[in-house]
Order: C-alpha cells, then sequence, then structure tokens
C-alpha cells in the first residue's frame, strides 16, 4: 500500500471523514476530499447535489480551520485532501502563506467571484459574504445616532460597545481593514479610544454580544450578520426576543473624507490544495460552489450573503435592505493582519 493509501486508511478507520450522498459504486466514478472549516449541514447538502450532477464523490474532513491548515502542513505531499473550504480571508491568508494552494485559472471562477473577493494570484476565491455590521439595543439607540466604525472610537460611547476577543479573525480582519485605509498610527489611536469604550472585557462568541446587548448590558456590539440572521429565523423563543430587541446597522454608508467606504464584508471561501491529484475535478466543485444554484443553497443555509452579484440574497436578508460594502481588495487589507495584531495588543484589546 502506498503512504497515501495507508493514511487514507487510518483517517478512514478513525472514522473522520463524511461522504456525499453515496451512490451506487458503479455510478461513482471519480472522488474528491475535501478539509472543510464549515459545518457539515451547511456544506453536505450542496456536495450532494454536485455529485448528483457530476458523479463525482465528495469525501469530507470537518474541523476548525487551524487544525486543518496545521493537518495539511503534517501530511505534506501525502495528504488526500484536494481542496480547503472556511471562513474569513485571515484564515485563507495564512493557508496561503503556508503555501498550500495552487493558483487556478478559471474564467468560471473570473465570472461569478468579483476580483475584489478572490486572491490576486487566484490562489483562493469567496464563496459567500458575510458584513461585520454594528448592532443596537433599539429601546437605547436609534440608527440616526450611528454612522462609522472610526465613530466607535468617540468619547460618547464610553462603556457602551461589546465585542470579542481581538484575537478572533474577525476582529482582526476588520482592524486589518482600518490599518489599510487609515495607516497603521491612525488604526493604533481609532484602537486605544474604541477599547476605552468597551463594556467589558470581551468574552464569548458573536451571538454573546447580541445577547448582551438585548439584555441592556451595553448599547452596541460589533458581530457578524448572519449571527442576527440566524436568530431571526431561529426555532428558539428566546433567539427570537434577541433578535426583536436588536437592531442591524450597515455602517460608513454615508462616510467622511478618509474613512472606511462602506460596511466591511467578510467572507468564506476555498482553494485548491497544491499537493492535489484530482486537480480538474477540484475545479469543477469549486467553479459548483460559485454557480447559482449552489450559491443559493450555500449562502442561504447559513444567512450569508451570495458573492456571485447574479444571485438574490436571502429574503430575510433582503429586507435588511441594500447597503455599500467597503471595497479595499481582500488580499491588500489581509497583508495587514500582522499590524492588526500589535495594534490589538498595544490597545489592551484583550
Ligand atoms: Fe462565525
Amino acid at each position: 500500500m502506498s503512504p497515501k493509501l495507508i493514511l487514507n486508511a487510518i483517517l478512514l478507520l478513525a472514522g473522520v471523514f463524511s461522504a456525499s450522498s453515496s451512490l451506487a459504486a458503479d455510478a461513482v466514478k471519480e472522488e474528491i476530499v475535501v478539509y472543510s472549516a464549515r459545518k457539515e449541514e451547511l456544506i453536505k447538502p450542496i456536495f450532494d447535489q454536485f455529485t448528483k450532477e457530476t458523479g463525482i464523490a465528495v469525501k469530507f474532513l470537518s474541523d476548525d480551520a487551524p487544525k486543518l491548515i496545521a493537518r495539511l502542513e503534517s501530511e505534506g505531499v501525502a495528504s488526500p485532501a484536494d481542496l480547503l473550504i472556511t471562513v474569513d480571508v485571515a484564515n485563507l491568508t495564512i493557508a496561503k502563506d503556508k503555501g498550500l494552494f495552487a493558483p487556478v485559472k478559471s474564467t468560471v471562477l473570473e465570472k461569478n467571484v468579483p476580483a475584489i473577493y478572490r486572491d490576486k494570484d487566484s490562489q483562493w476565491f469567496a464563496l459567500s459574504k458575510r458584513v461585520r455590521a454594528i448592532f443596537y439595543n433599539k429601546e437605547k439607540v436609534k440608527p440616526e445616532d450611528l454612522s462609522t466604525y472610526e465613530d466607535l472610537a468617540s468619547a460618547r460611547w464610553k462603556g457602551e460597545i461589546l465585542t470579542r476577543s481581538s484575537a478572533h479573525p474577525y476582529n482582526q480582519s476588520l482592524l486589518a481593514n482600518i490599518v489599510a485605509v487609515h495607516g497603521a498610527k491612525n488604526a493604533q489611536k481609532w484602537a486605544d479610544g474604541f477599547v476605552a469604550n468597551l463594556a467589558r472585557k470581551p468574552q464569548g462568541g458573536d451571538s454573546d454580544q447580541l445577547k448582551a446587548v438585548a439584555a441592556g448590558e451595553a448599547k452596541l456590539a460589533i458581530a457578524n450578520s448572519y449571527y442576527y440572521g440566524r436568530m431571526m429565523t431561529s426555532d428558539l423563543p428566546e433567539d427570537k426576543l434577541v433578535a426583536q430587541k436588536v437592531g442591524i446597522f450597515f455602517p460608513n454608508q454615508k462616510a467622511g473624507k478618509g474613512d472606511l467606504t462602506g460596511a466591511h464584508v467578510n467572507i468564506s471561501g476555498g482553494g485548491i490544495l497544491k499537493t492535489s491529484k484530482n486537480v480538474k475535478n477540484a475545479q469543477k466543485l469549486l467553479e459548483f460552489l460559485s454557480g447559482d444554484h449552489a450559491q443559493n443553497i450555500y449562502a442561504a443555509a447559513n444567512k450569508e450573503f451570495p458573492v456571485n452579484p447574479l444571485v438574490k440574497a436571502d429574503a430575510v436578508l433582503a429586507a435588511w435592505g441594500p447597503f455599500k460594502n467597503e471595497g479595499t481588495n481582500l488580499s491588500v487589507w489581509a497583508t495587514h493582519s500582522k499590524d492588526a495584531t500589535r495594534i490589538a495588543d498595544k490597545a489592551g484589546w484583550k
């Protein structure tokens, strides 16, 4: 048995892989392996559809991004994986910087994924978008009181803002975006002011910030849009109540000169791995994921926005109204993530 087959066998024995809908054995022509930091329930229906349409089976391993990236590094050329799918440009950039991706030349991906949402060297492509929005307690704040991310550093919000740790990629990416637009020195000033306004030491995830705003612990929170979308459509009455008490605000729609030119948008995305032995089929899946049909399911399942401009957003999201995205190429601001970490540390943003 070759080392790859042995490794495959070990992984299969460990029971860590899931597979797309099992076709009759003779119907499966080929198989690709995806390492996915997305939850199984989000991606399995789309992989099943891909298998149905192409006869290519998809075997996938779900874990969080740092673990998958570490695994790919340790597996090296023996890795069975063809594709990495994950969230946040910070993770995609780490994978790229570690030399894990191979560039992809695809007119389909170039058509389906706007240039600002794909790597400038074509190593990764966005598959969905999420807005890092401002959320407010409807009883205490009117949307007219809100304007920009920059304004969140002003003293009038002292003790009134909630967010998770700065170590999380979502906040790192937001801060990297601010560095890209304002430069490191001004970004530091912003971070100092922002941290001075925090209502409590960062704790929990984005949903926890929304719950705390609904409970009146602070007036504002920064969180990703899909957490709110999921609460709006949740079966749990307590989630629905949070969503009723909290409003979503897209910042920087009428930003001042030099400010971010729209709402900070992050992505989920994927790329083909350098060690893939099935590049053609891996590319087929990536193209499929960016196409109309998969975009509808993939984005709506997690209340995210489609990245393909020809695909309509889920009705719940569309009801939030149109908004303008910040226009910096994600590749560009991702290069500022080290600055972002340094600035957050210096500001005392835990
Ligand atoms: Fe998330």
